[in-house]
């Protein structure tokens, strides 16, 4: 169906989707599918728009929105959701506004009246608060364009967040019969899809589907050993990043939350177990950067849009493919690199093993579908992202991406620690087949604590025959030989040796394997007493001016501090190191930085080209 509502051009003939782009948003080009999704809306089709988290999926309404005569309306799930956009849309000097429960009754009035007064562009609701009898009526009393869905999956019952309110838009929409609706989420199930187009009855000629792939975010898949240091590490590693860390169970969050800070990492929980206030309060401290680490169960995420998440750690396994896929779609929105690491455990599995068995029968089936899928991935040595966007039903171009630890593994030298893998497998063998990799490194190198003793350890030929080797490098095997499935762990994180083990131990085999760059520097790290500055800009690879940046960013804060909104609002990374990169030192140079446009340069610019200048 052709909706009339048409963008109105009589008199803005300059004013096209791209010069919007480039005027209002600062960018120069468009990405895959987001002109054809703006001029299919333009043209008065109904859209449905599928795009990975971090697409662009916002810019696909939103300036349709500036180019039609009448209102937006944007139906959003959550009032942080709707906060976020509305902060960067003003930042940007677009009229948009939100009614929902979190604004006073002044703002609540003057909104209303704003809307009634047609100078409102855009106007974010939650579709409990549009479907209101009066508000219902209020609209109809307004000329509306477009009927915006976002989170679209919402609608489906299929989808992981179906909302029964979401339903009822099909429904409100006829009170509009002149506005285009356009439906937009990154849930790319095609039950889900068909579930939306059915409901909103569009046509499947208008539907936008992008690649799911992620191309910059790095992939991969650990054994969870000490996963306190696992842990630390990637903190470490991504000095000035923030970062999630998910875990399967609110006592997880609360104990490694504890533990992290303890060891002096910004780091807040987050789950549903804790009250209202304080998850929200954790949740915009994140936001606003005043915290670097959200530790959080899978109740967090939803509500966030931040863009500069420069790494995800699955502490413990994700519930399937789909959520792990959605999860660590939250690292790296903006486009620069970012790192997602899955901790994997056979003593986790066990347990989920365990759960599974409480299901009916009906769930017991899809669940360990499900988990057998994630065993598959984790285990895989293939490019990881094949299973991933197969799931989605998806082929990737090619066999390798070059950008996950099993691609990275097949180019790196290999190395041969057969000395080392005999020790470690006799002292399994002696000690039965029953310990972990932490007992067993103990027994080899001599070690005197109580398990050990009370377990008369001691007696065994393998004790202390690794005395001379750290603690840490016997771990470091222990990974290796589980990676090569010369050992398993039992469902208690017990280590058995495989039939694979047996050439090995006989002498008739080498051990050889290759070493991801993540193994390696948690080998090295109690080695080298971290003596050099590891430390990695979250940001490097394309910066060639840390110095400026650093400056700039600083700026970033103060600025942002002071209006007391999330750094990213004012200016993304991309654009500071676009800026630290080409040094613009004129109004119209920065300009051409992405992610400037007017009314960030009339407000920011003084300020940023005072530094620009000196340099
Ligand atoms: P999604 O809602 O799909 O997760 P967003 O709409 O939040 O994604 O966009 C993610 C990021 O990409 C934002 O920082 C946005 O400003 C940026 N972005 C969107 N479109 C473009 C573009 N054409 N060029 C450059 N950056 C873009
Ligand atoms: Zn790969």
């Amino acid at each position: 169906m052709v909706r009339r509502a048409v963008a109105n051009t009589d008199g803005l003939a300059m004013t096209t989707p791209r010069h919007i782009l480039k005027t209002v948003f600062g960018y120069d080009s468009f990405r895959l599918n987001q002109e054809s999704i703006i001029q299919n809306v333009l043209a008065g089709h109904d859209t449905l728009a599928v795009m990975p988290t971090g697409g662009g999926k916002s810019m696909c309404y939103q300036i349709p929105a500036l180019l039609f005569p009448g209102l937006t309306i944007v139906v959003s799930p959550l009032i942080s959701l709707m906060h976020d956009q509305i902060e960067q849309l003003q930042e940007a000097e677009i009229n948009a506004v939100v009614l929902n429960s979190a604004i006073d009754s002044d703002t609540y009035r003057s909104n209303m009246s704003r809307v009634a007064r047609g100078e409102v562009k855009m106007l974010y609701m939650a579709p409990e608060t549009m479907l209101l009898p009066r508000i219902l009526d209020f609209l109809s009393s307004v000329k509306v364009s477009c009927l915006t869905i976002d989170e679209a999956h919402c609608i489906s019952e299929w989808g992981h967040e179906f909302r029964p309110e979401y339903r009822q838009l099909a429904l409100a929409r006829e009170r509009f019969p002149e506005a285009v609706c356009i439906a937009l989420t990154a849930t790319a199930t095609p039950q889900v899809r068909d579930d939306i187009r059915r409901i909103l009855q569009f046509e499947s000629t208008n539907e936008f589907i992008s690649s799911f792939d992620r191309p910059n975010l790095h992939l991969e898949v650990c054994m969870r050993q000490d996963g306190l240091a696992q842990v630390l590490d990637v903190v470490e590693r991504f000095s000035d990043g923030a970062g999630i860390v998910y875990c399967a169970s609110r006592k997880q969050v609360e104990q490694l939350t504890g533990r992290l800070r303890a060891k002096g990492v910004s780091a807040l929980a987050y789950h549903a177990g804790l009250d209202d206030d304080t998850r929200a309060k954790n949740q915009e401290a994140f936001r606003l950067d005043d915290v670097r680490v959200i530790v959080a169960t899978v109740a967090f995420g939803m509500g966030i849009n931040k863009p500069d998440v420069r790494f995800v750690v699955h502490y413990e396994l994700p519930k399937n493919i789909e959520s792990y896929y959605q999860q660590i779609g939250r690292a790296g929105r903006d486009g620069l690199d970012a790192y997602c690491l899955l901790l994997f455990s056979y003593a986790d599995i066990a347990k989920i093993g365990f759960f599974i068995e409480q299901m009916s029968q009906t769930e017991q089936r899809q669940a360990a579908q499900h988990l057998q899928t994630l065993i598959r991935y984790c285990e895989s040595a293939e490019c990881r992202r094949g299973p991933l966007l197969a799931y989605f039903g998806e082929t990737h171009q090619s066999d390798s991406c070059g950008y996950c630890d099993n691609c990275e593994r097949k180019q790196l030298p290999e190395i041969d620690l057969t000395k080392a893998a005999q020790k470690f497998m006799s002292c399994v063998y002696r000690t039965g087949q029953r310990f972990g990799a932490s007992h067993v490194a103990d027994v080899l190198r001599g070690s005197k604590a109580q398990k050990v003793l009370d377990l008369n350890h001691d007696t065994l030929s393998t004790y202390g025959i690794g005395a001379d080797t750290p603690k840490a490098e016997w771990l470091f095997v222990a990974n290796m030989l589980l990676q090569y499935k010369l050992i398993v762990q039992n469902e208690h994180g017990g280590l058995v040796l495989t039939e694979e083990a047996i050439p090995v131990l006989k002498n008739e085999q080498r051990f050889r394997c290759r070493v991801s760059a993540i193994a390696q520097k948690s080998r090295s790290r109690t080695a080298a007493a971290k003596k050099s500055n590891s430390k990695k800009s979250a940001v490097d690879h394309t910066l060639h001016n840390p110095d400026l940046f650093e400056k700039l960013r600083t700026l970033r804060t103060a600025l942002a501090r002071k209006k007391r909104v999330p750094p990213y609002v004012i200016f993304s990374d991309k654009t500071l190191i676009a800026m630290a990169n080409d040094v613009p030192k004129t109004d119209s140079a920065l300009l051409d930085i992405p992610g400037v446009g007017e009314a960030k340069l009339k407000k920011y610019g003084p300020a940023f080209l005072e530094i620009l200048k000196i340099e």
